[in-house]
């Protein structure tokens, strides 16, 4: 059944309309109660992985209708608008739509769409937030919990069949998103990241709907199969070493997305293409695993290159040297 969670006229003439998509199944344990998981995606206009995951998952679920217990709400697209005209941003205001939230009922016009989509949201025991990195970084796939929410999410995060949970990413932490939103309004929510903007890797989006299928079932909303699930890396801010470019130039690296690497191993250069010359040749501070390449070439003094999750750094928070 879909539905629509909000309807408003922006002052352009253009309507912003976001919908659902609600899939009920059989009743769940004690009388009737209805067991609810949320997934939302498209917050961000230029990141799709989204798109495969509740395209991917709600497919599964029909095949196999009568497995399926309680409720899941699918929100595939919550900035429509930005998603049809590849905006990261809602495009007529200019405004990153995950810096609204929890919204106002009485404010301006995406204040009061952002407050729809939370009221909405209210009553899920859990919600998934997916997000595909941006443009500019691949990433491999992860969950980013905020250690003020560690205790209570942890347990729903290992269960999500990603690469690692990243505890206390700076992205996460921020008060006005809204996984922050939700989870100050008791609604436990999960930030997936993965793949690239503007792209969708369909291996990873199928690894996260295995997991999105393992939480249900240990919720008790899913009774039908589940694939392999792997066991993430648990890792602080410690445990991960930022790389940025020095020079400005074209970035060329030499190792791939995922790569193990060793300390000293050259992991790409920087190069001035009108003068011929290698700028910086970047090196591996550590030991460990790419977990985030830049795939956008052109680079600037500070730009992200790369980050490395460190060998035996998992939750020891030992330093790199
Ligand atoms: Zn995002």
């Amino acid at each position: 059944m879909i539905q629509t969670v909000v309807s408003a006229g922006l002052p352009v003439g253009e309507n912003l309309m976001i919908q659902k998509k609600r899939m009920m199944g059989k009743q769940t344990e004690g009388p009737g109660s209805f067991g609810r998981i949320s997934i939302v995606t498209g917050i961000h206009g230029d990141e799709l992985e989204g798109q495969y995951v509740c395209y991917e998952l709600a497919r599964r679920l029909e095949e196999a209708s009568e497995q399926l217990y309680g409720i899941v709400d699918i929100y595939p697209a919550l900035n429509p608008l930005g998603m049809d005209t590849r905006h990261r941003a809602i495009p007529q205001f200019e405004m990153d739509m995950n810096r609204i939230f929890p919204g106002n009922r009485d404010g301006a016009v995406m204040e009061r769409v952002a407050a729809s989509v939370v009221e909405d949201l209210i009553g899920s025991d859990v919600c998934i937030d997916v997000h595909s990195s941006n443009a500019f970084n691949r990433e491999v796939t992860q969950v980013r919990i905020s250690q003020d929410f560690k205790e209570r999410l942890l347990p729903f995060a290992k269960l999500l069949n990603t690469e690692m949970i990243w505890l206390n990413a700076t992205e996460t932490v921020h008060e006005s998103t809204l996984a922050h939103s939700m989870n100050m309004l008791g609604v436990p929510t999960l930030v997936v990241e993965m793949g690239l903007g503007a792209a969708i890797n369909m291996d990873y989006g199928n690894r996260i709907v295995d997991g999105i299928l393992n939480l249900m079932r240990e919720m008790g909303l899913w009774k039908g199969a589940v694939g392999q699930i792997r066991q993430p890396a648990v890792v602080l801010d410690s445990a991960i070493q930022f790389i940025r470019a020095q020079k400005e130039g074209i970035f060329l690296p030499s190792i791939s997305h995922e790569a193990r690497v060793e300390k000293g191993e050259v992991l790409g250069r920087i190069v001035d293409v009108l003068h011929t010359s290698v700028q910086e040749e970047i090196t591996a501070p550590c030991d460990g695993m790419v977990f985030t390449l830049r795939e956008y070439p052109m680079v600037y003094e500070g730009a992200l290159l790369m980050r490395i999750l460190m060998e035996q750094g998992e939750e020891s928070g030992q330093s790199c040297t």
